[in-house]
């Protein structure tokens, strides 16, 4: 849904002209010093990009899904590291405290994460437990009106510039599936709380993860995400629901970018007397890629609006995720292709998007997990 057209047409426009003129320059930058420029994070916190989906009486924009999703597509038609950045904020770093979270919970962190001053992560995975995430080990025993957090994250986007992590943590120690498992949010200065060196990864450079150790962390009760045990892995499910839809419309955007980048080279670049974009098995592969690039636009744009309606999106969220992060990996290939050589040196932003794309069919549950929740989904319906 799409609240006021004129109004969202500013916005997209104004965040065009954004990536255009002041991130698609700056990603070079970005990728040799893996850093995103101060003043471009003033800038993106003028325009509100850290508070996109958070409430706007807690001072975020309150964005539909609908309008979500097309914000995600424009922004991402430039490197995903200035995505990642906000991307916490706007999905799984905020939406436990949104969804499930306390009026006291929220006051408190909301307008904060949506200003940009307060970066939030979040933090399922462990060493131990990636797709199993319900095995999570951390555990969270109640100690008087406190809970005392142990156990190790891996993997935790924005961990390194966080000031406030969603814990998922097992309350029910003698558990050990999801009704054991509670959220919390912790802050960063806790004691006991140490972030660990960011990971070094094979792209998006600019966008950091890093583990998350508790070492006897003590928290108040009062920072139990709902104020309940029990419902923790619920919470993650529901905040990843949203995320996952989120990342289809991050892949969009990225394999809009690469065939814009593709159909310039073909235009320019010429062998055998011709541009090679005259040859038919170039046109091909433009051609496929835009087919499959508008087949996950209009299926993200479609469970956007189905979930402003207030449906359940599981299997559509797992759909679109699916084909949308297996999509803009082939779409990237055919780019590095259509280059030819050029496509594998540095000096083609193909180069650079193709193994930063590589990661949306891995995080947020891989391209495998996304099969077995729609296949669980359907044969749920059958039941
Ligand atoms: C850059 C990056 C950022 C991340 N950010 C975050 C974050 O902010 N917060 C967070 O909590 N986590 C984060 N993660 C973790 C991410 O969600 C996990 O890496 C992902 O869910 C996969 O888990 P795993 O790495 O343990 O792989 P594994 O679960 O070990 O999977 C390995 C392989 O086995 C397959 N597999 C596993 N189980 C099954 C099954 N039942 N059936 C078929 N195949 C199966 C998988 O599909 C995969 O191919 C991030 C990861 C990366 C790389």
């Amino acid at each position: 849904m799409i609240r006021d057209p004129e109004s969202f047409k500013l916005l997209l426009d104004t965040l065009a002209r954004f990536v255009r003129e002041r991130l698609i320059p700056c990603e070079q930058q970005v990728a040799d010093t893996d850093e995103i420029p101060a003043d471009i994070l003033k800038e993106m916190r003028g325009m509100g990009l850290f508070g996109l989906t958070i409430p706007e009486q807690y001072g975020g924009l309150g964005l539909t899904m609908e309008e979500e999703v097309l914000v995600s597509m424009e922004l991402c038609r430039a490197s995903p590291a200035f995505r990642s950045i906000v991307g916490t904020n706007n999905g799984i770093g905020s939406q436990g405290i949104v969804i499930d979270g306390t009026e006291e919970q929220k006051r408190n962190y909301l307008p904060r994460l949506a200003s940009g001053e307060l970066i939030g992560s979040f933090a399922l995975t462990e060493p131990g437990a990636g797709s199993d995430a319900a095995s999570l080990t951390t555990s969270a025993r109640r100690d008087g009106d406190h809970y005392v957090l142990n156990g190790a994250k891996r993997y935790i986007t924005n961990a390194p510039e966080a000031g406030v992590f969603t814990v998922m943590a097992r309350t029910d120690l003698k558990s050990r599936d999801a009704s054991g498992v509670s959220a919390f949010i912790v802050e960063r200065d806790t004691p006991g709380l140490s972030v660990g060196r960011p990971d070094r990864k094979m792209g998006q450079r600019g966008a950091h993860t890093a583990d998350v150790v508790f070492d006897n962390v003590r928290v108040p009760a009062s920072s139990l995400i709902g104020g309940k045990e029990g419902i923790g892995f619920k919470t993650a499910m529901k905040v990843l629901d949203k995320a996952r839809l989120n990342i289809a419309a991050v892949s969009v955007g990225a394999a809009q970018r690469l065939l814009d980048e593709a159909l310039n080279y073909a235009l320019e670049r010429k062998q055998f007397g011709q541009p090679i974009a005259e040859f038919q098995l170039v046109q091909a592969m433009l051609a496929d890629s835009q087919a499959e690039l508008y087949a996950a636009r209009s299926m993200t744009l479609e469970a956007a609006r189905k979930r402003d309606q207030g449906e359940r999106i599981t299997m559509e969220a797992s759909c679109c995720k699916l084909f949308a992060s297996e999509m803009v990996s082939r779409v990237a290939d055919r780019a590095v292709q259509i280059h030819g050589g050029a496509g594998y040196m540095q000096d083609y932003a193909v180069e650079r998007l193709y193994r930063d794309v590589r990661l949306f069919r891995l995080f947020e549950g891989t391209s495998q997990i996304q099969q077995l929740v729609i296949a669980r989904q359907l044969m749920r319906a059958k039941r």
